[in-house]
């Protein structure tokens, strides 16, 4: 396709997004003209109203490959990429500025500007994104969500062969992918572009944080907020103050972080950040398993909650005793160990208990869940005593994180084409399937035999991956679902 033809048809996307207005249009298609090297334009009428900009995106990026402006390499495509649609956005702070206009009206108002936002300027990946494979199982704990991430890029051989060669330059910049020094860095191997990248500053507790969704958004409006400071993450009764002020100022989201230590954490522990969003898990949607008060805090309705992990839930309409009160909970929590349940405390002077805490507001109360983790390992389990046990490892071996916590699993891409082989072996088709499948699957044909059919089988294996997923989440859980977590999980209990 004729690129100056492709050039129009992104400027005119732009105008009917609302990125720019039509005066601006001579303005951006000469930033667009340069990256291209292009000294000319002639004027032409764009053809198609109905192409999405990622897809004019690829058009010009193959465009640039042909001509040689660019190596076909992924990090020089998105590099590219991201710079074009830079020349379609304002400067954070005039960003920042409308942000908070609408916020006077409305916070809803406001976060659905920035979402749009980031998703137009494909910032936000939705053509990667739409390549997940998601769906729900009811289980009883509610219905769950599981996500096979198809959406990060796969590296080609050339591009590895390009990280590989690549000078390990001392780099420290920007200092990690959280970093404000992101936004609008160009990029380069082995950093991503982030020149199409905007931040939304928000104050906490004194502190400048900074408010981004995820490139890869797992769920609606996932978002993740950061410490405009690069420091280690650190769970402390700041953070329960700094949860709820969040949902105070945006009560339409809510917002978890994960644990401060790793094999419960997420993954990245060196930059403290939070994740939050516009979306129910089951976890949120709960029951309790019993309710109960602790001395000293009469305005705190506390209560288990019905869920394979531990969790305790603290509601109330102040938030100062909700800090104080989870606060409490993580001080004896982190000092607390009962040999009967496997929950030691510290070890080689390295402490093991820690929390997962997620904060929401609803209809002016706020409620903060405190999961209970533990990161012990022993000879048995090297690779933790509350983390999926090796049997489920051929589902998924990953840290159980903030995500996976609330009931949303993101399970490996991998997953896709295994599954598809062993729906072949169970229908008899094929016998090639993974080595570590094979016990699972004969397990699912003994127990299924007759009953399975081209027509159930999908359905069927929907809920056996769910099943094991429940079986990671418990495997996490410090006080195990049976008498005797329970009675010890009381014991905890009656401490505070
Ligand atoms: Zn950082």
């Amino acid at each position: 396709m004729d690129i100056y033809q492709l050039i129009q048809e992104l400027v005119d996307k732009g105008i009917n997004k609302q990125l720019i207005e039509r005066e601006d249009e001579v303005y951006v298609r000469n930033q667009i003209l340069s990256f291209l090297h292009l000294n000319s334009f002639t004027q032409k009428e764009s053809l198609s109203a109905l192409r999405e900009i990622p897809d004019i995106l690829e058009e010009i990026l193959h465009y640039a490959c042909q001509e040689q402006l660019i190596e076909n390499t992924l990090d020089e495509r998105e590099i590219l990429s991201s710079a074009i649609m830079n020349c379609f956005l304002s400067k954070p702070s005039t960003i920042n500025h409308t942000f908070y206009q609408k916020y006077k009206e409305n916070p809803v108002e406001a976060t659905d500007y920035f979402y749009k936002l980031s998703k137009d300027s494909n910032y936000i990946q939705t053509k990667q994104i739409s390549k997940n494979s998601s769906y729900k199982v009811d289980t009883e704990y509610g219905e769950i969500d599981i996500t096979i991430n198809l959406s990060k890029p796969e590296k080609d051989p050339k591009q590895i062969a390009k990280e590989k060669a690549a000078p390990s330059l001392d780099v420290n910049y920007p200092r990690c992918l959280l970093c404000q020094e992101n936004e609008g860095y160009k990029g380069r191997t082995g950093h991503p572009a982030r020149a199409n990248h905007r931040m939304i500053r928000v104050n906490l507790l004194e502190e400048q944080w900074l408010l981004q969704y995820s490139p890869y958004v797992y769920y609606n409006e996932h978002c993740i907020l950061l410490s405009s400071v690069h420091r280690d993450m650190k769970i402390n009764k700041d953070t329960f103050s700094k949860l709820l002020m969040f949902v105070e100022k945006f009560p339409h989201y809510f917002i978890g972080s994960n644990a401060d230590l790793p094999i419960v954490g997420g993954s990245i522990l060196t930059h403290d950040h939070y994740q939050g969003g516009r979306y129910e898990f089951a976890m949120t949607k709960a029951t309790d398993d019993f309710l109960f008060k602790i001395d000293n805090f009469p305005n705190v309705d506390c209560s288990i909650l019905h869920w394979p992990m531990s969790v305790i839930r603290l509601k109330s309409k102040n938030a100062e005793e909700i800090v104080n009160l989870s606060d409490h909970i993580l001080q004896t929590w982190k000092k607390y160990s009962d040999r009967t349940v496997d929950i030691i405390a510290s070890s080689n002077g390295e402490e093991h208990n820690t929390v997962t805490p997620i904060a929401r507001k609803k209809n002016g109360i706020y409620e903060l869940d405190l999961v209970l983790r533990n990161n012990r390992t022993d000879d048995d389990y090297p690779m933790g005593i509350f983390h999926p046990h090796h049997d489920v490892h051929h589902i998924k071996k990953e840290n159980i994180g903030l995500i996976e916590v609330m009931g949303l699993a993101v399970l490996p891409a991998r997953l896709k084409e295994e599954l598809i082989q062993i729906e072949n072996f169970l229908l008899g088709r094929s016998h090639q399937i993974a080595d570590y499948h094979k016990e699972w699957a004969q397990e699912l044909k003994t127990n299924y035999k007759s009953q399975l059919n081209i027509s159930n089988i999908k359905d069927l294996l929907e809920r056996e991956v769910g099943k094991k997923f429940l079986r990671c989440l418990e495997d996490a859980g410090v006080f195990k679902r049976n008498k005797v977590g329970q009675q010890a999980f009381r014991k905890f209990l009656e401490l505070l």
